[in-house]
């Protein structure tokens, strides 16, 4: 089973089986209430989104599994011990739609086999497609994922088009992340007064993590909303150590005294949870090494059709590398840094920005001890990956 936070263990334990159906409205209503957010990078508000979405048959619904940040593994983990649950919350939202096209995009093959057995499993997903692809970070923003379930590259387009506009096929289309869709299952099962018995009253429920780096237990957990953020890293008020929140998209934050497991709260702070990623370091790795490696492996992650890709993320990554050897300074870095946000047709330079320019103003001592010594001495441990996924520790 998957090993979850003691204090809640509610999505994953989540019976499977067809939810009460819901009109449009109702549905709308229900997440309105419990102030549902999307679970994938963005977390905009379900209720608007749903409510933007027309009905009928063309309609599609798309499921976005493509969790394809190394680091976050909490969508696989849910798609692989809950498809049941993933595949209740598109057919309710297909249902409301008055639509039978649901795709879901998956890119864990963990993940793929759960699924495809889930759908031959129940005799109401016939029209279910799930469609594997080989990954990408860039393939998990939402329009590179239309794309590519529609056979394009899996690049976000130039022009910024709405999915409920004109997303699978040319068609309007609710998307959103798999545990978005699981949530919803949820929600329309308990109701809102059940589903918001517990979280916080901001952002009612639970939310999926995943753990990285010298935490209390890495892996997945899922925790009420609103849970102090110090309850995940043990150790942090006697050896405060930088903590990331939000991936490889997310910022590097010194002091997390305040600070709490819920998304309006975080991103008032200026710290978006995005797909739910926390990560802290051990004292036994370079710090510095460890953001230069992520810095490259962002840089990699683009088909560079935008300036911000294709000139400034390599040429930071390259400072960023000969800053961990002591040569140029950090100011040089900074001004490149500071070129990436706004000028890209998705937010991959800003969240990159965010990562690199966070972890410099956070780890201070490590980068002077790189610039004036070339080292700090510690090795690389590779703690936050950057390679392919590794296998999922919990699911059964
Ligand atoms: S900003 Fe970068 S990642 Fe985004 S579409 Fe342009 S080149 Fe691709």
């Amino acid at each position: 089973m998957l090993e979850t936070h003691p204090t809640v263990s509610r999505l994953l334990t989540a019976p499977a089986g067809t939810p009460r159906h819901r009109n449009q409205d109702e549905l709308v209503g229900l997440a309105q209430q419990v102030r549902l957010l999307g679970r994938g990078g963005a977390g905009f508000p379900v209720a608007t989104k749903l409510a933007a979405m027309p009905r009928g048959r063309a309609v599609q619904v798309l499921v976005n599994g493509s969790e394809s940040e190394p680091a976050s593994q909490k969508d696989r983990t849910l798609m692989r011990q809950a498809p049941h649950l993933v595949l209740d919350g598109a057919l309710l939202v297909a249902r409301a739609l008055d639509t039978r096209h649901v795709t879901v995009l998956v890119h864990d093959p963990g993940a793929t086999d759960a699924l495809t057995r889930a759908v031959r499993e129940r005799s109401d997903a016939s029209r279910v497609r799930v469609v594997a692809h080989a990954g990408g970070f860039v393939s998990g923003e939402v329009r590179a994922a239309i794309r590519l379930v529609d056979g394009a590259p899996a690049v976000p387009p130039g022009r910024r088009v709405l999915p409920h506009e004109s997303g699978v096929g040319g068609a309007p289309t609710f998307a959103s992340n798999v545990e978005t869709f699981a949530q919803l299952a949820l929600l329309s099962s308990l109701g809102a007064d059940g589903y918001a018995a517990i979280g916080s009253a901001a952002e009612p429920g639970t939310t999926l993590l995943t753990l990285v780096g010298d935490v209390s237990g890495p892996g997945v957990v899922e925790v009420p909303t609103g849970l102090p953020l110090a309850a995940l890293l043990p150790g942090q008020d006697t050896d405060p150590r930088p903590v990331l929140i939000g991936g490889y998209h997310g910022s590097w934050v010194s002091d997390i005294r305040d600070l709490r497991v819920e998304r309006p709260g975080l991103r008032e702070a200026g710290l978006p949870l995005n797909a739910g990623v926390v990560a802290r370091l051990s004292n036994d790795t370079c710090a510095l090494a460890e953001v230069v490696a992520v810095s490259t492996w962002l840089a990699g992650q683009s088909a560079g059709q935008c300036g911000p890709c294709f000139f400034g993320l390599p040429a930071v990554a390259r400072d960023a590398y000969a800053l961990l050897h002591g040569r140029p300074s950090t100011a040089d870095l900074d001004r490149r840094v500071a070129q990436l946000p706004g000028r890209g047709a998705c937010a991959h330079p800003d969240g990159a920005a965010m990562f690199i320019r966070t972890a410099l103003t956070t780890m201070t001592a490590e980068v002077e001890e790189h610039r004036r010594h070339g080292t700090c001495g510690r090795p690389w441990l590779q703690e936050l990956p950057t390679g392919p996924a590794p296998a999922v520790r919990s699911a059964s």
